[in-house]
């Protein structure tokens, strides 16, 4: 909504001298007051509420900030406000018109696809997705609505459609299921600005930040507010949209309405948990989603069952291959690891005919395959000292890591339980006894009851 012009100020003693017009186009939240100068009136009435274009909530305006408008009783407002009018009835016109099937704008949905008449910031709030619904050889934006929080306010998602200019496959991209892990976020950012639709064949669905709650708190769990749950997403899907479980129903709805619907194959991205690092590893729980992560070009590929309420995991439940890739630190944009993975996509997208042969970067990398994680853990409290690195070959019985007490001695040597690759290591020394230190990835051609903290 717009401000009433200001020609000149003329100072009027009460309200009842507001031109009538000007009255029957402001909104009825809109503050008429004197303004009082040290206790004494104040002659000049001012309007002190602006309201912005951003409609939150199902078309109930919310009041946005303050200004100091000074408004004016002479003619020339009675043509202003003549002139917001028109504005108004064509404002109506034009939302009457957007009900009519046909006269849509291309953008805008046809069948599956459920768009509310919300907008924030101009960008579109959706119901569902479907982007089959969508206009090809453009890039959408909207924003997902997941569902209500306890102040009557709503946790938003933002979805990118890239829709290609030939049809072909979809490709699923999610991030920020744990919201302390951000590389993955980049990653989207940085493909959607790198992809040439004209070459595009098939669409890419992605959503940038899954986990609202988790990202505004700096946390791997969904944390919505005081009495936080902590519970974890990517262990909760495919969810219940009707679920009484506020985790529960907000995975089920991010899971039924915009993810499950939309994709081929899907690439969750995360890294490790704060306080710790992966290399650029992926986990994989088929022929095919191996097939994917090498492919990628990770450092590291984990070869597993997968585990239950993933998306990974639920995704190749649902018959759609998928695959964890995860981008070795949180809290930060490693410019180096998110090249890495946007390099990797495009050549999963080659290979999906989404993308021309070619046109991807070749792979630099050839991972290290295993299936089985061996941990080094503390017996002792105290400042752990690593001897080994990310990625490194270590021996059986190879001394790893130390653990000095507060004077620096050493008080536990820790030695690797397998030969094999180290896979994760604690970037922060100070740990409690019991505390893992780093795991191990080897190849046992069985399945490890040590479930790292990630995916
Ligand atoms: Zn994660």
């Amino acid at each position: 909504m717009g401000n009433v012009a200001v020609p000149k100020t003329v100072p009027v003693d009460n309200n009842e001298r507001l031109p009538q017009l000007i009255r029957c186009c402001l909104p009825k939240t809109t503050n008429v007051a004197k303004h009082s100068n040290n206790g004494r009136p104040n002659n000049s009435l001012r309007f002190t509420t602006q309201l912005t274009s951003t409609t939150y909530h199902r078309n109930e305006p919310r009041l946005n900030r303050l200004s100091n408008m000074v408004c004016d009783a002479d003619p020339i407002a009675y043509i202003n406000a003549i002139v917001r009018l028109f504005a108004l009835v064509r404002a109506f016109a034009m939302a009457a018109l957007c009900l009519i099937p046909g006269l849509l704008p291309t953008t805008v949905i046809k069948a599956q696809t459920v768009l509310t008449s919300d907008r924030i910031d101009g960008t579109p709030v959706i119901d569902r997705l479907d982007a089959s619904d969508l206009a090809t050889g453009q890039v959408h934006r909207f924003w997902f609505r997941v569902s209500d929080n306890a102040i009557g306010q709503a946790w938003y998602v933002p979805v990118i459609v890239m829709k290609g200019a030939k049809p072909g496959h979809r490709l699923l991209l999610t991030a920020g299921i744990h919201g302390d892990e951000l590389n993955g976020i980049d990653v989207i950012h940085r493909l959607v600005g790198k992809i040439d639709l004209a070459r595009l064949s098939g669409t890419i669905v992605a959503v940038p930040g899954l986990n609202t709650p988790g990202l505004l708190h700096h946390t791997r769990a969904f944390t919505p507010g005081d009495g936080a749950d902590g519970a974890n997403l990517n262990r909760l899907m495919p969810g219940d949209p009707a679920s009484n479980d506020r985790a529960v129903r907000y995975a089920g709805r991010l899971w039924s309405q915009v993810l499950r619907p939309n994709a081929d194959t899907a690439i969750d991205l995360h890294t490790q948990s704060r306080g710790t690092a992966y290399p650029m590893y992926v986990f994989a729980d088929s022929a095919r989603a191996r097939a994917i992560g090498e492919l990628i070009g990770p450092d590291m590929i984990k070869i597993d069952p997968g585990v239950a309420g993933s998306i990974e995991t639920e995704m190749l439940k649902s018959g759609v291959p998928a695959i964890t890739l995860e981008l070795e630190r949180p809290e930060m944009f490693d410019r180096r690891v998110i090249g890495r993975a946007v390099d990797g996509i495009q050549r999963v997208m080659v290979d999906l005919k989404m993308l021309p042969g070619g046109s991807a970067p070749p792979r630099k990398v050839t991972p290290y395959i295993g299936d089985t994680l061996a941990r080094v853990g503390t017996s002792r409290g105290g400042f752990a000292t690593l001897l080994v690195d990310l990625g490194d070959s270590v021996a059986k019985g190879q001394e790893v890591a130390t653990i000095a007490d507060p004077f620096g001695r050493i008080v536990e040597r820790l030695t690797a339980p397998e030969a094999g690759r180290v896979s994760t290591i604690a970037t922060d020394p100070l740990r409690d006894p019991g505390d893992t230190v780093m795991r191990i990835l080897y190849t046992a051609h069985s399945t490890s009851s040590d479930t790292p903290p990630s995916p």
